[in-house]
């Protein structure tokens, strides 16, 4: 196969730049697709500056990946030439392990391969969406329903999307259930949309004083300033699930507090350093835990995006060219994104 445009990080310390990769020829089960658009996730920052350590340069990143299929493998049921379709942060999994039997496949017990950065034990290195094309197999491709003047908002359901959707869906959030939704970023807009059309009650926690009108227009009931003492307090004891999207370290039982009895705050953001330890008590009086949820297997990914299809639920992008990748990630750590940029991928020809 020729080479393809991508863009890539050469260390840590480098800025991303033009870097040119090979894609495997299509096996009998493995569709091509043309990238269309990817999404910029803020675990491309992590891993690009090798914040999680673990990082194999070159690094392609990108897993918020849409276009359109141009070549099948013979074995190839789902998918034609000219179809629209999403590949999110898993490209493999075992298949037969357990997890990976109960459509589970982000917590296969021998470690899903990632879109980028290969697989999760070690292996050979893998490249993302910051590229001009990629080959997956058929069983790792998703289907998108959704128009195609929408797909550039399309691409972040692919990540922070499916993140979302699957603790919502975990702990019921429905109606009569009272969710937070810390952070307003890429994975936490697309929390408060997806809960608030899941039917529960959604309060949104940020530190940003600015995104408040935009928390309420997203579909936020109430928006809560979470360095305001006062405003934090008035929310005590009211919440049954809270998805902490937090990107950097801090303090958790500002949020534990906030539970009912039996509620849970479950972790989506992975800060490079860890949180602080909670402060026992405020589990155990209340009975309450802290959990963790890893982005969402992929038949769960698929009704996700069909969810959001029926529900005309896209993501609040900026579309960005490639070039603009690093200043992107500097504005990302700002909190200075509304809500997610979208790299157009025409941009790298
Ligand atoms: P993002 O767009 O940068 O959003 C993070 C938001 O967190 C910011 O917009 C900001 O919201 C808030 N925030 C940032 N720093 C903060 C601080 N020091 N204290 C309090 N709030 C802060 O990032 P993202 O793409 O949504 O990703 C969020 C995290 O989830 C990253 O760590 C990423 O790697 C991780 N992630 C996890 C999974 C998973 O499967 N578990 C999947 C994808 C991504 P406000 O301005 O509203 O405060
Ligand atoms: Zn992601």
């Amino acid at each position: 196969m020729p080479k393809i445009k991508a863009y890539a990080a050469q260390s840590p310390t480098t800025p991303l730049a033009p870097f040119e990769i090979q894609r495997r020829a299509p096996g009998p089960e493995d569709v091509r697709i043309q990238i269309l658009f990817c999404g910029v996730c803020h675990s491309d920052l992590h891993t690009a500056r090798g914040e999680w350590r673990g990082t194999l340069y070159p690094c392609v990143p990108g897993h918020e990946i849409v276009g359109r299929v141009v070549a099948v493998g013979e074995r190839v049921q789902n998918f034609k030439i000219g179809d629209l379709a999403g590949v999110g942060c898993m490209v493999d999994s075992c298949g037969h392990c357990a997890p990976c039997q109960e459509g589970e496949e982000q917590y296969c017990d021998n470690g899903f391969t990632g879109t980028y950065n290969g697989p999760v034990f070690g292996g050979e290195n893998t490249y993302g969406g910051y590229s001009q094309a990629i080959v997956v197999k058929e069983s790792f491709v998703l289907r998108i329903k959704h128009a195609e003047q929408d797909l550039a908002s399309v691409a972040p359901l692919l990540c922070a999307g499916i993140t979302l959707y699957s603790p919502l869906r975990h702990w019921g959030a429905g109606p009569g259930k009272r969710i937070g939704i810390v952070g307003l970023g890429g994975l936490g807009h697309m929390g408060v949309k997806l809960a608030h059309a899941m039917g529960a009650h959604v309060t949104l926690f940020t530190t940003s004083s600015g995104k408040i009108a935009d928390g309420k227009r997203l579909g936020a009931d109430e928006v809560c300033i979470s360095t305001d003492p006062d405003q934090m307090a008035a929310q005590r004891g009211k919440l049954d699930l809270i998805v902490n999207t937090v990107a950097a370290s801090h303090d958790l039982d500002a949020y534990l507090t906030l539970l009912k009895r039996d509620g849970t705050m479950t972790l989506v953001g992975v800060p490079p350093e860890p949180h602080p330890a909670p402060n026992v008590f405020n589990l155990i009086f209340r009975r309450r835990r802290i959990a963790g949820s890893l982005i969402g297997g992929i038949r769960e990914t698929q009704e996700m995006l069909d969810f959001c299809a029926a529900h005309g639920i896209t993501s609040d992008i900026e579309k960005i060219s490639m070039d603009y990748i690093d200043t992107a990630y500097d504005r990302m750590l700002k909190s200075d994104v509304k809500y997610r940029f979208v790299i157009d991928m025409a941009s790298l020809a």
